[in-house]
């Protein structure tokens, strides 16, 4: 096991870190000439030595392999990041080329040979070593272009988490959250070095340890991957049991509801537009119209198990009160369904999609470009529907997750994710 698995490992027992960092395994710098070292002096901290040489902190501390900014020593010599690139990767001071090697998943010996050197060889601060292009032979290194990854440390069952991954060049990168294939996205900024997923959590998975696995596909070779861990901490949900009427039970034959399940599953599997929205969503109805039910509520159906759960959010509002459009996307489907009665499913980007079911009238058609505030349709009881109201459900790579973060927290920019 490499330091960085160590180190994580010893992070996730003390439970201290609200997000991982995995180290910065190369700055993507290094110094044309003679690189610029500082030693640390009483009094110094990571940011003021960022500051005094211009240096942006994150860059400063990935130069040196610092994982806590707040741990630097007096008389600790620092490399200061900023020449040009010499094509090396910079070694960290006190690092041997068996380190560095080991750090870039290669071998102290093709290194030696690449940069005509003894393995023995002394390295200084800074010194930029050529690395094969090829750089990942060693099964705990070998993610080398991966320079950063960031997870929460844990979710709240039916809540939806991100995935935010750094590498030193654009990486076509493949991601699963408990098996689920995530739609990875670049984010909008990072010339394609910077992409994103999102994690949604069912509301009846765990609580306990789920995997996320990230991946690519190295040049010529098989595939790369390294897989970390999720805590699903448990939310606070309701449960009902519902009693299907002999006349409703016959309505959830597969044969009237299997049809529009397999149609509406193949639309929320798709996570190809860019992400549409940047600002929290807004309300699809007013403020006057209450929660009647909640996203997550178990459900027994005839006395069997809670193996189900509400996978909207309902608000109570009688017919003809107007839905609006949460947030900027693309309507993908507006028509009559069995189940769901009049219904709208609108893509917005990154593989979010929201839905409106049960609606008495659709005001939105297919491929429509939709911006927040546009109205979709009027609240209503069609399809199999006991009473007027609204139910309204946020899925991501098809899965549903509660709306209401989305509205409460803005859950869709990339900023606050390289923090
Ligand atoms: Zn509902």
């Amino acid at each position: 096991m490499n330091i960085w698995r160590k180190l994580l490992a010893n992070i996730f027992l003390a439970g201290l870190a609200a997000s991982l960092l995995l180290g910065a395994l190369e700055s993507g710098r290094a110094q044309a000439q003679t690189p610029s070292t500082y030693t640390v002096q009483p009094g110094d901290t990571l940011f003021v030595i960022a500051n005094r040489f211009g240096v942006p902190l994150a860059d400063l501390a990935a130069a040196n392999g610092i994982t806590d900014v707040n741990l630097i020593d007096v008389g600790q010599v620092l490399v200061i990041p900023g020449g040009e690139s010499a094509g090396g990767v910079p070694a960290w001071p006190g690092e041997t080329l068996g380190e560095l090697a080991i750090r870039m998943g290669t071998s102290a010996e093709q290194l030696a040979a690449l940069n005509q050197m003894e393995t023995s060889t002394r390295l200084f601060p800074g010194q930029p070593v050529q690395i094969p292009p090829d750089a990942t032979g060693d099964t705990a290194l070998r993610f080398g272009p991966v320079t950063a990854v960031r997870l929460p440390s844990q979710i709240v069952q039916g809540r939806t988490g991100r995935l935010a991954v750094e590498s030193s060049r654009p990486l076509s990168l493949t991601a699963t959250w408990n098996g689920l294939p995530l739609g990875i996205q670049p984010a909008p900024e990072g010339d394609g070095r910077k992409q994103f997923a999102f994690l949604p959590t069912p509301a009846l998975l765990g609580p306990g340890p789920f995997p996320v696995e990230i991946g690519y596909q190295a040049a010529g070779r098989e595939s790369i991957s390294q897989t970390f861990s999720v805590f699903v901490a448990p939310g606070v949900y309701d449960s009902e049991l519902i009693e299907l009427p002999d006349g409703k039970g016959g309505l959830l034959d597969p044969a009237f509801t299997q049809p529009e399940i397999e149609k509406l599953y193949a639309l929320w599997a798709v996570a190809d537009e860019p992400l549409a929205w940047s600002l929290p969503f807004s309300r699809p109805v007013s403020l006057e119209y209450p929660t009647t039910s909640p996203y997550g509520t178990r459900r027994s159906y005839n006395g069997g198990p809670y193996a189900s759960f509400h996978a909207g959010q309902d608000y109570g509002a009688p017919e003809g009160v107007t839905v609006t459009v949460p947030g900027d996307g693309i309507v993908v489907l507006a028509e009559p369904l069995n189940v769901r009665g009049n219904s709208v499913v609108i893509d917005h980007g990154a593989g979010v999609f929201t839905s409106y079911w049960h609606l008495s009238k659709i005001s939105a058609t297919p491929g429509q470009v939709v911006k927040v505030g546009d109205p979709l349709g009027l609240v209503g009881t069609s399809g199999l529907s006991t009473g007027n109201h609204l139910h309204w459900e946020l899925r991501i790579y098809g899965v549903a997750v509660d709306p209401l973060q989305f509205v409460e927290e803005g859950v869709g920019a990339w900023s606050g994710l390289s923090e």
